[in-house]
């Protein structure tokens, strides 16, 4: 009988994991939304709300063997998941890949892929009727907003907040540097080292006035808080030796094992393998995932398999300020507006995930 894999979310992680195992093991996707939600292009949906569609991808046509199962899993232990439709999966190996959540309208709350359709469409109209806007947060996503929103609208007043001295902080500083003058060529107002003391909500747009650390007050039609990922991590933190790290993530092994159940795994944004809460990320622990269930699927064992190795410092980022311009750091060298652009800007890797999802 082969052996049975659960995998409990469909996101970067869980959804391609289960599609490179589909023929080699008897695979369970539990997933409770309706769709995959492709990130990097919610972005740019804010100014272009025709990306909504082909971003947010069914997923029906996923796998041709295995199944997915519309729920949400409530619990495991080593050979079962519990689901809150009352049912059980059992399985020889689970894998937890359950993700992470982020400011609307970015991530669905929970399942509600119709919330996040109308939150986008919303908060597309107050753009497109605010003058002034306020970013709260530079890292990845309020870096690229403040692009998108600059190269699409020019009628904006973009102003971008974060309380690091300079953009990218932990990576080269070419990075930062050409990404920050690009945005204040582009008329963007860049207050670094600031920190905004009286948000509102940090993860949900609204209009208001910012008090800034440095004293300042600043009044905008729209604010956008975009402070980062918190890893959705409650399957995990009461297995047995399971610890977390920072944003609710549960640190990993080297075999990317949370906890002492020898079969459970856990990988992407909800686990700390000492990767950062990114696609870049799980292109590492992917491979290196499906090769090592592949192995043990084959009677393998597990101390036999080589310990997953993190990207470190080196991880390579592709930060698009728009469709033409912004730069990626590539490991060995800073890349400019045309690598970012036919890397990343262009296209957003729209068509990868519509193809991984079997659409056309
Ligand atoms: C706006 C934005 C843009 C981004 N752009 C980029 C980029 O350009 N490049 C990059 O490298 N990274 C980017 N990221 C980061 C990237 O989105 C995450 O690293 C990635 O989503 C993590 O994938 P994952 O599979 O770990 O989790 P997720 O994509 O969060 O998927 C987790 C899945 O698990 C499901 N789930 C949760 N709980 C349960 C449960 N109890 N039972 C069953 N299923 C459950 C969820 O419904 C979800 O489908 C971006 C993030 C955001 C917010």
């Amino acid at each position: 009988m082969s052996k049975r894999i659960a995998i409990i979310g469909g996101g970067y992680l869980g959804a391609e994991l289960a599609k490179s195992l589909d023929d080699t093991a008897d695979i369970t996707l539990i997933e409770p939304r309706s769709h995959f939600v492709h990130t990097p292009s919610m972005i740019r949906a804010l100014v272009d709300p025709t990306l909504i569609d082909r971003s947010l991808i069914p997923y029906d046509k996923l796998l041709k063997n295995g199944q997915v199962i519309s729920a949400r899993a409530t619990g495991i232990d080593e050979v079962v998941v519990s689901l809150d439709n009352g049912t059980r999966v059992e399985a020889d190996y689970i894998v937890v890949a359950t993700g992470s959540s982020n400011a609307t309208p970015f991530k669905p709350v929970g399942n509600d892929i119709e919330g996040l359709r109308q939150a986008n469409r919303q908060i597309h109209d107050q753009l497109m009727a605010a003058r002034s806007i306020g970013i709260v947060g530079a890292g990845a996503v309020g870096t690229e907003l403040a692009g998108e929103i600059a190269h699409a609208m020019h009628d904006k007043k973009i102003t971008l907040i974060s309380d690091t001295d300079r953009l990218f902080p932990t990576m080269p500083d070419k990075l930062g540097n050409e990404l920050a003058k690009k945005l204040r060529d582009a008329g963007v107002t860049l207050h670094l080292g600031n920190r905004a003391e009286n948000l509102q909500s940090m993860t949900k747009p609204y209009a208001g006035s910012l008090k800034l650390s440095d004293g300042s007050e600043h009044e905008f039609d729209l604010i956008l808080p975009v402070l980062g990922s918190r890893a959705s991590s409650e399957l995990l933190e009461n297995l047995p030796g399971a610890a977390k790290s920072t944003a609710n993530r549960i640190k990993v092994d080297d075999w990317l094992r949370p906890s002492s159940l020898s079969n459970v795994f856990a990988a992407g944004d909800v686990a700390d393998a000492g990767d950062g809460m990114t696609i870049v990320a799980i292109s590492r622990q992917l491979p290196w995932l499906s090769a090592m269930l592949k192995g043990l699927v084959a009677g393998k064992e597990l101390g036999h398999t080589k310990r997953y190795k993190p990207w470190g410092p080196k991880a390579p980022i592709l930060v698009p300020l728009g469709p033409k311009r912004g730069n990626s750091f590539m490991s060995l060298f800073t890349a400019g507006d045309f690598l970012t652009r036919k890397m990343k800007g262009e296209g957003l890797f729209i068509t990868k995930y519509n193809k991984l999802l079997n659409r056309s």
